[in-house]
């Protein structure tokens, strides 16, 4: 089997923070340092290996990216200081825009202009179509629900949901043709049992094996339990702001795009009421995630923050500014202030939403689903790789 070599890919990928990989020297010390390396699965040098020598198509089928929480360990113990923690994160941006059909992606991450304009481009039509189409404000009450109806909201909402759905499972798609359908990975098989083999994953393993092992895409996608095997104790501490950060959010925006009709209420739920309770879980635990994050990013405290992207700034404002609006809009209820909530009710979508539309599909928060996702896959591989011998 012929793989095509892209010789400008270490170039390119400097433009997704990929910069140290080429004085790395094959000694493979990050991947026995790394805990979440396996014989299967050997990372991260493999990776950087197939980047050195400009070996696109292997990497687009490389699962290994994937796999990695970025702990920092083989960062630090890198004789040539070649950042194998943050190569492994620049490919995973590389991969993103790979997976993603559209090519908003690859925009997003390449280009900074690209990435503030549609930032404000989509805040600024949500506070054109409020400025156009807002219900008429009362002052002598909050009276959110009719400057806002919740039952629009939640219609605008689960169109949106149904679209960035669309563009991210579409990707997610590609992202399974391409690591399951990589006859390489089955090393112990012939080359024709390999074409055969190839040939079934992507016509379909047995649906039981792919049930079989979907808890474990529920437990990745919600614990990232992955990330505490990491070992020392401030991996740990990272794992847990990870879990906050990750947790809050996902959270809120099931609340808040499917649950709006029980989560935006003109009467102020009792103090332990379960979605109030869940709101301020979702506040606190974003809030005090995020501000760890951005500390660090600004002290470079850590390994893991040495070096920050555009997007992962992009991702981190916009994910704070969401959740400190957001709950300026409960203060000002709470404190009966009609015209103050209405307008921090607006100022919170026109930055909600654009965070939404990018991060969802195209940047960021697509780890959400592509980690979990090639966990999950290669728990369906190894079965069904169990089966075929
Ligand atoms: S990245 Fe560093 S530790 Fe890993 S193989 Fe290269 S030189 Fe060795
Ligand atoms: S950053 Fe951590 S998890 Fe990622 S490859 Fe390095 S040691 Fe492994």
């Amino acid at each position: 089997m012929t793989t095509a070599v892209d010789p400008d890919l270490l170039l390119n990928l400097k433009k997704f923070g990929v910069k140290d990989a080429s004085i790395c020297f094959n000694c493979g010390n990050c991947t026995a340092v790394c805990s979440l390396s396996s014989e299967s699965t050997p990372f991260p040098r493999k990776v950087i290996r197939y980047l050195q020598v400009g070996a696109k198509d292997k990497l687009l089928q490389s699962p290994e990216p994937w796999l990695c929480y970025y702990c920092g360990d083989c960062s630090e113990t890198c004789p040539r200081q070649a950042n194998p923690g943050e190569v492994m994160m620049g490919l995973r941006r590389y991969l993103t825009t790979l997976y993603d059909w559209t090519g908003i992606s690859r925009l997003f991450y390449t280009s900074k202009v690209f990435e503030i304009f549609s930032i404000l481009l989509v805040g600024a039509l949500v506070g054109l179509g409020f400025y156009r189409f807002h219900g008429p404000m009362l002052t002598d009450r909050v009276a959110l629900n009719v400057f806002a109806p919740n039952r629009v909201i939640e219609r605008l909402d689960l169109i949106m949901l149904g679209v960035l759905s669309f563009f991210l499972l579409s990707n997610g798609l590609r992202l399974f043709l391409k690591v399951m359908g990589d006859p390489a990975q089955y090393p112990a098989l012939s080359q024709s049992a390999k074409q055969q083999f190839q040939n079934r994953l992507l016509r379909g393993i047995p649906v039981p094996i792919y049930l079989s092992q979907f808890k474990a895409f529920v437990l990745h996608f919600f614990t990232q339990k992955q990330f505490g095997a990491c070992g020392t104790r401030t991996q740990r501490v990272q794992w847990f702001v990870h879990l906050l950060i990750m947790t809050g959010y996902t959270l809120v925006f099931l609340l808040v795009v499917v649950g709006i009709r029980w989560f935006q209420r003109d009467e102020i739920y009792s103090i332990w009421n379960p979605i109030r309770l869940i709101g301020y879980y979702c506040t606190f635990a974003i809030l005090y995630g995020v501000t760890y994050a951005i500390i660090g990013r600004l002290k470079k405290s850590k390994t893991v923050y040495e070096h920050s992207h555009s997007s992962d700034w992009a991702f981190l404002i916009m994910l704070w500014l969401t959740t400190f609006t957001g709950f300026l809009v409960h203060v000002f209820r709470l404190l009966e202030m009609p015209m103050s909530t209405y307008y921090i009710y607006v100022i919170h979508l026109m930055i909600a939403v654009p965070m939404l539309v990018v991060e969802v599909p195209f940047a960021k928060w697509t780890h959400q689903l592509y980690r979990p996702l090639v966990q999950y896959l290669m728990g369906v591989r190894e079965q069904a790789l169990k089966a075929a011998y």
